[in-house]
């Protein structure tokens, strides 16, 4: 029901502030509902705390506003996240201080530790930087796609994260609160990666088979250590 997606998705956005991961409206998140055909997002510039059931914005899957204020700018970003991801159902941009750190560098985030293994399928990728036509003209459209292109031959569902190159972080999940989630667990594993470099700045990623145990302990058909990830036995979007 589009009352109880508006829901999640405007208690995903308030989520944002007192998870430390955003200042001011520095970050936005939406949810799709594909039975309906309908994308809810924040809408641009407004703080999360004056965030209603009347003022977030719902569009259809072109865009077209069909209830609710304007819509975030990055709106263009999300859509072309959900077309070409089927299993993503919410999508959560921040400019978290420390995944953004790595984003600027542009560099990709290596799995450095089991922590980053649990959730993130090998390193979360750092998209390549936007050429100045793409900055130009449907800048947030192409910053959608260079996110699609990055995930070419990579499943975006085991991997649900990525650093745009120059900006900061997109993460995605089955329901708003796993993105929300997303978003929480890889803010810490880029700070740990980075107090690991400085520690140790010639330490290197985990073994493969480390790495593929994590993963695949907790996802996939042989999983055996299921947890509910992100704990609060709440509503899907799905
Ligand atoms: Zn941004």
């Amino acid at each position: 029901m589009l009352k109880d997606l508006k829901k999640l998705v405007i208690e995903g956005n308030r989520e944002l502030p007192k998870l430390g991961l955003v200042k001011y409206s520095w970050g936005n998140v939406s949810g799709i509902s594909r039975s309906l055909g309908v994308i809810v997002i924040k809408p641009v510039g407004m703080p999360y705390e004056e965030l209603t059931m009347e003022n977030i914005s719902v569009v259809d899957l072109k865009g077209k506003i069909l209830e609710g204020g304007l819509p975030s700018v990055d709106l263009p970003t999300h859509m072309e996240l959900y077309r070409a991801f089927p299993e993503c159902n919410a999508i959560v941009h921040t400019h978290s201080t420390y995944a953004t750190m790595w984003a600027q560098a542009c560099m990709s985030l290596p799995c450095f530790g089991t922590t980053h293994a649990d959730y993130f399928y090998r390193d979360v990728p750092c998209t390549r930087i936007l050429r100045d036509d793409e900055i130009t003209d449907g800048y947030e459209k192409e910053t959608g796609k260079v996110i699609v292109e990055t995930f070419n031959g990579r499943n975006p569902s085991h991997t649900p994260a990525v650093l745009v190159a120059n900006h900061g972080p997109f993460t995605w999940g089955k329901d708003v609160f796993d993105a929300v989630h997303k978003s929480v667990v890889l803010e810490e594993t880029a700070k740990i990666a980075l107090g690991m470099r400085i520690i140790n700045p010639s330490a290197l990623q985990i073994g493969e088979n480390m790495m593929e145990k994590h993963y695949f302990r907790k996802h996939g058909p042989n999983a055996y250590f299921i947890n509910d990830d992100h704990g609060r036995g709440r509503v899907s979007n799905v």
